[in-house]
């Protein structure tokens, strides 16, 4: 949607932060005939080379939620303006720029899945020639992303921001391991627990299990104008909560806080995901009834929405999250609950005394022969299934004999270097550049 051309910004790296000063992209007016251009893919990086921690924003990684990339580009230009004294950077970063010119979700798949292994070898080995156009974005973020994370010493801070096709509340998601907490708590939005549970390859997803921290934050409705607002509101909370700013550099800290407070009132502070409704190709014209919005309650086998085999009924009671107001995506609609703080303090408790590491004695658990880190669990134990999340194991696949778990690198120190299958792959691609 932003109708810039691609500007010598977009080669810069986190390493050529420069002092005190931030480039600004302005958003894109509404769409008009001429064909799309490609905004930048760096917003723009603010960084005095004061020490601290690298964070990165992302916006657009859906291309019809254009606010996240406002957002950031507002902190930017204040963060230059003021000269604030932030330690470490802070990054913006374009998320996919085809999708972002056309003002839609996605233009050949969607940019947030497919960042597991597998897929991202795949698609490194293959004729870039061949790449449909969230193929590019991946390949080039992937390229934008190895060499910070190859460098980084300490966990990196990634910011994704999102908006919603339906109405609602700011709220965030994050893996629940417990480095991301300290972010996501501090936002006062309610936390959203359990989504990579039920979605693969999400590119937060990718960057966390490599040691990083990352939380991606739903700030309202697509064409709110709110919901910049909020983002904004989001990233100087973020940024205190990072250690990158004192409280005292942002006088107007207390402002963003009351506003995502205001707009969150009422809401429950952590909800997990619970069920997510997927919709097939075969399943569409998928429609969503009207007036759901997120945290609506639902009642069990409640019809709320109608495909090509008729009417769609919740499998529970339960709170609405995500429902699919546009025409395009497989998630059709999520049910969450409400996790007490009770279980979120029991569970950090059981972690950091590492009794996690006995889960696999419970009468049903077993571990995978071949994968260490990876727990089968009986298929008729399902009460199990809590107990996992109090470990943090949450990634839930049905493998036929039983469900397989797996979770997010549960400690804060120690980072992983991007897979060597992937690493070695991006090497030659950039010293084949380097010889052309
Ligand atoms: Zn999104």
């Amino acid at each position: 949607m932003f109708q810039r051309n691609c500007s010598s910004t977009t080669s810069a790296t986190q390493s050529s932060a420069t002092d005190g000063s931030a480039t600004e992209d302005a958003l894109p007016g509404p769409k008009t005939d001429d064909p799309p251009t490609l905004g930048p893919r760096i917003l723009g990086t603010y960084s005095r080379g004061l020490p601290g921690p690298q964070v990165m924003v992302t916006g657009g990684v859906h291309g019809n939620e254009p606010a996240g990339i406002v957002a950031v580009q507002r902190v930017l230009a204040a963060l230059a303006a003021k000269d604030a004294p932030l330690r470490g950077s802070l990054t913006g970063i374009a998320g996919n720029r085809a999708g972002l010119a056309q003002g839609a979700r996605y233009l050949a798949r969607d940019l947030n899945r497919r960042w597991v292994l597998d897929d991202m070898v795949a698609l490194l080995s293959r004729d870039p020639a061949k790449d449909t156009p969230e193929d590019r974005e991946q390949r080039e973020l992937l390229h934008l992303f190895a060499p910070l994370l190859a460098a980084a010493t300490e966990p990196l801070v990634f910011i994704d921001l999102h908006s919603t096709s339906g109405d609602g509340a700011p709220f965030s998601c994050m893996a629940d391991v417990i480095r991301n907490r300290k972010i996501a708590f501090s936002l006062g939005v309610p936390v959203v627990l359990g989504l990579e549970e039920v979605i693969d390859g999400s590119m937060l997803g990718f960057l966390c299990d490599l040691g990083h921290i990352g939380v991606a934050i739903e700030g309202g409705q697509h064409d709110d104008p709110a919901t910049a607002d909020n983002h904004e509101s989001a990233i100087w909370i973020a940024l205190v909560a990072a250690g990158c700013l004192d409280a005292a550099d942002v006088p107007d800290l207390a402002d963003h806080q009351r506003r995502l407070r205001e707009v969150t009132r009422g809401l429950p502070p952590v909800i997990e995901i619970r069920h997510r409704h997927v919709v097939h190709d075969a399943d569409e014209p998928f429609t969503m009834l009207p007036g759901f919005a997120n945290f609506q309650p639902v009642g069990d086998a409640q019809v709320v929405a109608s495909d090509s085999h008729g009417d769609v009924r919740t499998p529970e009671a339960a709170l609405m999250m995500l429902p699919r107001y546009q025409p395009q995506g497989e998630d059709g609609y999520f049910l969450a609950r409400q996790v007490s703080r009770f279980w979120l303090a029991l569970s950090a408790g059981l972690r950091r005394s590492r009794i996690d590491r006995l889960v696999h004695w419970l009468p049903g658990v077993r571990r995978d022969p071949t994968r260490n880190d990876h727990m089968v669990l009986d298929r008729e134990r399902p009460r199990a299934v809590d107990v996992f999340h109090l470990m943090g194991y949450r990634h839930r696949r049905d493998e036929g004999s039983g469900f397989v778990f797996t979770r997010r690198r549960p400690d804060a120190t120690g980072l992983e270097s991007m897979p060597s299958a992937l690493q070695d792959l991006l090497d030659a691609a950039v010293a084949a550049a380097d010889e052309a």
